[in-house]
């Protein structure tokens, strides 16, 4: 029977990646689902974030002056190419980060997704024209490319993140350079070179439009460092956005920070239950509690607080966890470390009077090695210890809450900011929610769980989440940067605000 390393490397040979890339090297990658080591593959050496951003750069000049259109077609063969590599990467996906079937592909999706989106997006550049209040004047707006974009990614979205940023960044006219994080290098290269076979049939793209770096924290900040770097795109933990974003900061560079969340839901007495307690179940379990918008933190109301407890804990207890690739809905977490994160903030959640339901270790038979655990549900009396940071497993902490004014409060009073939602049939509560004395969170839902973002909205999040703003909408401005131009077209040098100067 072919082993999880078997099928990982055939499916990589599929997808591009030689098999001479997977042994030798010095970074061990290991399957989440049993442990095994798939392979051996080499890191970026220090000097060649260096020597990559360079090649960027070179490219970037070339692929400004590529009409945006034009530079829209690039991203469609991206599409097309992910759309014929869906099954293999989606595979890949869940060998690597521990995902079913099914979120696997639903990832390569959000790829093929995006690029659709940024196609379209080539097109609608837009800059104003603005009213000026000089004769014979025009005044607009111009977007331009900012040069190379570096991308950071995190280990549980290992793909499609890297694609919400290189959709647009091409799009908007910039080089790529992009830093996967070390747990999922496997994944990174065959996206990239799924990237290459888009680049070899797109004629007037520049050679090394695109570069990729293997390795972890140190080849990361070689690259925040570098000054040829506009811009950095980085998601992660707040603890990582903290000194990237000083970083970028002190030479004054653009960054989006995509950083850790610490979400909510209130569930109202008017709610719909059943649709409640589906939505609280997927956001809070799913993906094993590793989103970054993974519900950790529920409020419900007093009056049905305890009947809705014991339906979600019946919930919590007829998941199955196992192997995410038989069909398990809980698959693993990512390594032994994060198993240990959990089990810390149980036992400070323990210690500050919660009651834990669930949160054990699950040994699965043929995948001793990975990290399995039931979901946990944490009755809590307060919003104390644990329950203000983000541990990044599934942890559910439940309280209840008497008015929904002091609910909204508590879902505000934590330091991160990202995702956010209500479950409510009342017209008021929905609307306060999502108004200005609502969440605070960049993402404000109602009726729907925290989780699960389509691309066609900004993404991110405020406060310690980092404030940025990725995917949808108009987050491609983060990509560009903005001259306004002022025109004269007339004999005459006017002054804004009647200023005169006559020589
Ligand atoms: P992590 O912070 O450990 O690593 C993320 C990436 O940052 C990796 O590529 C890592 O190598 C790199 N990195 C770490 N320190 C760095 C430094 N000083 N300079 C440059 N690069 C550095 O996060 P993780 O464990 O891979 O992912 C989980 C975290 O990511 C959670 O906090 C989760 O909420 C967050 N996340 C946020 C979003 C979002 O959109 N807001 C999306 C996915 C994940």
């Amino acid at each position: 029977m072919a082993t999880l390393r078997d099928t990982a490397r055939q499916t990589l040979e599929q997808l591009g990646v030689a098999a001479s890339m997977l042994d030798g090297g010095g970074l061990a990658v290991r399957s989440p689902v049993n442990g095994e080591t798939i392979a051996h593959v080499a890191e970026t050496p220090a000097s060649g974030a260096s020597a990559a951003v360079a090649v960027a750069h070179q490219a970037a000049s070339a692929w400004r002056n590529v009409p945006a259109p034009h530079r829209g077609e690039l991203v469609r063969l991206l599409g097309d190419e992910l759309r014929a590599a869906k099954d293999a990467l989606g595979r890949l996906v869940s060998i690597e980060a521990g995902k079913s079937p099914s979120e696997g592909l639903g990832e390569v999706q959000e790829m093929i997704d995006i690029c659709d989106f940024a196609v379209g997006l080539s097109r609608q550049l837009y800059g104003k024209t603005i009213a000026t209040e000089r004769a014979e004047h025009r005044m607009m707006e111009t977007w331009h490319p900012l040069g190379v974009v570096g991308i950071i990614s995190a280990f549980n979205f290992p793909v499609a993140v890297w694609a919400w940023n290189a959709a647009l960044a091409l799009v908007c006219g910039n080089a790529i350079v992009w830093k996967p994080s070390e747990k999922t290098p496997l994944t990174a290269m065959a996206s990239h070179a799924v990237l290459e076979r888009a680049l070899e049939r797109f004629a007037s793209a520049p050679k090394g439009l695109s570069q990729l770096l293997i390795g972890g924290r140190e080849i990361g900040e070689a690259m925040v460092d570098d000054p040829r770097v506009a811009a950095v795109s980085a998601t992660g933990s707040t603890a990582m956005g903290r000194v990237v974003g000083q970083r970028l900061a002190a030479r004054f560079a653009r960054s989006i920070l995509e950083l850790g969340g610490n979400n909510a839901a209130i569930v109202t007495p008017s709610a719909d239950l059943d649709l409640a307690l589906r939505g609280v179940a997927f956001a809070a379990m799913g993906t094993a509690g590793q989103r970054c918008t993974t519900l950790r933190r529920l409020f419900v109301h007093r009056s049905i607080h305890d009947s809705f407890v014991t339906r979600l804990k019946a919930a919590y207890d007829s998941v199955t966890v196992g192997n995410p690739l038989d069909g398990h809905l809980v698959g693993p977490l990512i390594d032994s470390d994060s198993y240990h994160r959990m089990r810390s903030a149980l036992d400070s959640a323990a210690t500050c009077g919660g009651r834990v339901h669930g949160g054990t270790r699950v040994v699965v038979e043929g995948c001793e090695g990975g990290y399995y655990v039931r979901p946990a549900l944490v009755e809590m009396t307060s919003q104390i210890g644990p329950v203000r940071e983000e541990t990044f497993a599934p942890i559910l902490y439940v309280m209840a809450y008497d008015n929904f004014a002091d609910a909204i409060a508590l879902q505000n009073d934590v330091p991160q900011g990202l995702s956010s939602s209500v479950f409510t049939n009342d017209m008021r509560e929905a609307e306060l929610f999502v108004s200005a004395s609502g969440s605070d969170c960049g993402i404000a839902n109602v009726n729907i769980g925290t989780s699960g973002a389509e691309i066609g909205g900004a993404f991110g999040g405020e406060k310690e989440t980092g404030g940025g703003r990725e995917s949808g909408s108009d987050a491609w401005q983060g990509y560009m940067r903005r001259a306004t131009n002022t025109i004269n077209y007339g004999r005459n040098l006017p002054l804004a605000q009647g200023v005169t100067f006559d020589v």
